[in-house]
């Protein structure tokens, strides 16, 4: 049975690429159609649900805090 730094380390080498590859997207200051996080359509808004929204917040506060932000 997995203890918690079992399910913490695969948490992070499942969650990486996705932060890293996030880091060097460019994020739009207008709304574009496509949902900032996923990338699915969006018209009109910047996210497609609360849940990207939350995501993204998320991932800029990791990304604030590790320093990986412009
Ligand atoms: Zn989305």
């Amino acid at each position: 049975m997995a203890d918690v730094a079992d399910l913490a380390e695969e948490h992070i080498e499942r969650e990486a690429p996705y932060l890293l590859a996030a880091c060097h997207r460019p994020v739009p200051r207008v709304a574009a159609g496509q949902c900032l996080y996923c990338d699915a359509e969006a018209p009109g808004l910047r996210f497609c649900d609360a849940d990207c929204r939350a995501d993204w917040e998320r991932l800029q506060e990791r990304q604030r805090v590790n320093g990986w932000q412009s």
